[in-house]
């Protein structure tokens, strides 16, 4: 066994875990090639909607429909996955005759959806192993491969030592490592979450809260900023639990609340180099005025804040159970407003929750439009197993009512983003340059990548995407543009000489 991949699915905690079963893989001494080939195929599931896990489930299905000879992999590593099937796979089969395990590709199916349906994904054609959240993942994998790698292997070789990422209750283990080819590197400081929103799974799949020690991000940090990373995204399932045994406000410890706070200020003092914070998303109840204060103190801490609303009814936010109303959520944006230059504000909303009327809809868009979110991530309620919102049966939605008022809101969301990216034409925002058409050019001469119709793009302080031409930028460059047009779909801009 020579190679693997991993296929991810789901929200930025999973893209961090599944850097981190990487690199455990890499230590034992494989290489990573694109998915879903290579001779050990993991799938990083996801679990939070029904949409999701449906996702989960095709990507299992595709992994385990392109068998491949592991040693005729490893004689010729600079194939691709596709020139390895078995041509005794049909592949377009629902239900293929997998030859026997000596010959094909090893699946292992990891994550959210692995745990909520263990039984479900281990039933399913051609898996080998499901590993829950539950279980230490990169532990368990490093077994399964002692177990399924012959003695005399040659291809194990590397540091077979086990990796650093024991799970303690309130330490999370660290990435030190360049973990993938995107600018910006995910930092998981926290995980699990027991606030039992009513419509959400995911304190069944991950009920311990346990956080990463100060100096391990700081460390993590530094090692991100040293392999090129410019900017760091602070995740977690509930992050701003971070240093707390529960994301219930009312019974977290008081004397020690703001360790958040206390977090990002030894990155931003102690990490020389970095330079940008973006923190991924945070409850609206966690940011406070003392956690808005310290933010805005340090230029690194980009004004670009996630915030899930959910909801703009009060009737809904109390039973959705969530730990805020509408007036407190405006409050807080007021405050965020007040503390930052144009802040970049997003959201997430849930539309068609168990009982949701037209009135209280209206009350979500009267919030949507009162904040002008510039990016709202709408989607309709998917009953998830064993939540209190799934027992609610009768009070279901309409499917095309829900979807009416997804299409409203996603023409309002449209409208609010345009008008926040036109205040920025002819003004300047820095870039990070995520991709460019030099950079994935197959021919890197240094004639090419001064191609001058060399387009690339890049998110700015504020998250919104920017195009632009240059004949010498690369991904990873810091760049001043200036906004020179808007339009829906996409904001275009110029370097500023
Ligand atoms: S806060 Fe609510 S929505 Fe977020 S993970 Fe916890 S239970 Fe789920």
């Amino acid at each position: 066994m020579k190679t693997f991949s991993i296929s991810i699915l789901g929200c930025r905690v999973n893209q961090y875990e599944a850097e981190q079963i990487a690199a455990a893989l890499k230590r034992r001494g494989l290489r990573q090639v694109d998915s879903p080939g290579g001779d050990l195929r993991v799938i990083h599931t996801c679990s939070v909607t029904s949409q999701a896990a449906k996702g989960s489930r095709q990507t299992i299905r595709r992994a385990t429909r392109l068998p491949v000879l592991g040693q005729i992999a490893c004689d010729n590593p600079d194939a691709g996955a596709g020139d390895h099937r078995d041509p005794g796979i049909d592949l377009q089969s629902q239900t293929p005759q997998l030859p026997d395990t000596s010959s094909r590709a090893r699946v292992v199916v990891t994550g959210c959806w692995a745990t909520s349906d263990t039984v479900a994904a281990g039933q399913m054609p051609g898996v080998d192993a499901v590993i829950t959240n539950h279980q230490n993942v990169n532990d368990r994998l490093i077994e399964l491969l002692n177990e399924w790698t012959p003695p005399d292997d040659a291809s194990v070789t590397g540091d077979v030592t086990q990796p650093p990422t024991t799970n303690r209750p309130t330490s999370l283990p660290i990435l030190g490592h360049k973990p993938a080819t995107h600018q910006r590197a995910f930092l998981k400081i926290q995980d699990g979450c027991d606030a039992h929103c009513t419509y959400c799974i995911i304190p069944q799949l991950r009920p311990v809260l346990s956080s990463k020690s100060p100096d391990d991000a700081v460390a993590e940090a530094r090692a991100l900023v040293a392999a090129g990373h410019r900017e760091i995204v602070l995740t977690g399932i509930f992050m701003g639990a971070y240093g707390q045994s529960t994301a219930l406000r009312r019974r977290q410890d008081k004397s020690t609340s703001k360790p958040l706070a206390g977090l990002v200020a030894a990155l931003c003092t102690q990490v020389p180099g970095l330079t940008r914070l973006r923190l991924s998303s945070l409850e609206p109840g966690d940011l406070d005025e003392h956690l808005i204060n310290e933010l805005k103190r340090h230029p690194q801490v980009v004004p670009h804040f996630h915030l899930p609303l959910q909801s703009g009814s009060d009737a809904i936010l109390r039973k959705m159970n969530r730990q805020y109303t509408s007036g407190q959520f405006l409050e807080m944006i007021a405050m965020v407003q007040d503390a930052f230059d144009e802040p970049a504000i997003t959201t997430d909303i849930i539309v068609g929750f168990p009982n949701e009327t037209d009135d209280e809809f209206a009350r979500t868009l009267d919030v949507v439009d009162r904040v002008q979110f510039i990016h709202t991530h709408a989607f309709s309620y998917s009953p998830r197993p064993k939540t209190a919102a799934a027992r609610w049966t009768d009070q279901y939605v309409d499917g095309r009512v829900a979807n009416q008022r997804i299409h409203l809101l996603n023409d309002r969301a449209k409208q609010h983003s345009l008008a926040y990216r036109q205040r920025f034409v002819g003004r300047a925002v820095s870039v990070i340059v995520e991709r460019s058409d030099a950079d994935h050019s197959p021919d890197r001469s240094p004639d090419k990548s001064r191609d001058k119709s060399s387009v690339h793009h890049g998110r700015c302080e504020r998250y919104f995407d920017v195009h632009f031409a240059s004949p010498t930028a690369h991904a990873g460059d810091l760049v001043q543009l200036r906004v020179d047009s808007v339009t829906a779909d996409r904001t275009q801009g110029s370097v500023i000489e």
